[in-house]
């Protein structure tokens, strides 16, 4: 699935290690660097996110590669006494260029609100960072209908108004789809990248607001990236679980050969 035209974005697949892996995983790094030839990576950027102690062995192992490296957070200063927090500067001195921002487990676990995210995404750009912001409903609130409200929600606190295409990737992350095997239907996915594309164009002017990525995120696996990766404004996947084997994440990413 080459991508559709010169006038939208180049996909990306995203992966997010979470709290997982350890040294010994950078060689899937590896592994995946072998996999990701001219074709593909004419047709898709290609990320790896894992916990910030092997951001820097993860760039240094994905060197020669074209797979960049993310952090999965940095703190809304560049710096400053903030003990156990990492600055976006320092994610940047590692070799990493992007950062997973809003991740609905940082909502949860650390009740990160969206002007906290706005604050994050605006430093991390400031910085030089590609920030790349969650959106996402609970299930209650999808069974309350307001999913799109809450998305809308979401996004329109969490971005920086001055943030472009280049600098900005928005995620969209059913919160009861993380890690649960469960998926919208593609319906439910396209109505939702349908309205965050339409708010990217208002809030970012038109021409931004086309060309800044969306990745669909939840339960994205090698069986069912062709239906989800093939809909109407999705741009790409961040993918969790599935991102740990370079088997798995990257007969995801040949979706796009
Ligand atoms: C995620 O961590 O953002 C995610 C989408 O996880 P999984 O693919 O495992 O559902």
């Amino acid at each position: 699935m080459p991508p559709k035209s010169a006038t939208t974005p180049k996909p990306l697949v995203a992966g997010n290690w979470k709290m997982n892996g350890s040294r010994a995983s950078l060689q899937e790094i590896t592994l995946m660097g072998l996999g990701y030839d001219a074709d593909l990576r004419r047709n898709v950027d290609l990320l790896v996110c894992p916990p910030t102690p092997l951001l820097y062995p993860a760039a240094t192992a994905a060197l020669g590669t074209a797979i960049a490296i993310g952090a999965q957070d940095s703190h809304e200063k560049i710096s400053g006494a903030h003990t156990g927090d990492v600055s976006p500067n320092l994610v940047l001195d590692t070799g990493a260029t992007m950062v997973i921002l809003g991740h609905s487990e940082r909502r949860t676990d650390h009740g990160e609100k969206d002007s906290l995210i706005e604050q994050k995404a605006g430093s991390a750009i400031a910085t030089g960072l590609v920030a790349i912001v969650c959106v996402g409903e609970t299930r209650a609130e999808r069974e309350a209908g307001r999913a799109l409200a809450v998305v809308r929600r979401q996004l329109r606190g969490s971005i920086p108004r001055t943030a472009t295409a280049a600098q900005l990737v928005i995620a969209y992350e059913p919160v009861w789809a993380i890690g649960t095997g469960l998926t919208p239907t593609a319906n439910d996915v396209a109505e939702v990248h349908l309205a965050i594309r339409t708010d990217l164009k208002k809030l970012l002017g038109k021409q931004q607001g086309e060309m800044v990525r969306i990745l669909y995120g939840g339960s994205v696996k090698p069986n069912n990236a062709k239906e989800l990766l093939s809909i109407d404004n999705v741009n790409g996947a961040l993918v969790g679980g599935a991102s740990l084997k370079a088997a798995d994440f990257m007969a995801i990413a040949e979706t796009y050969r």
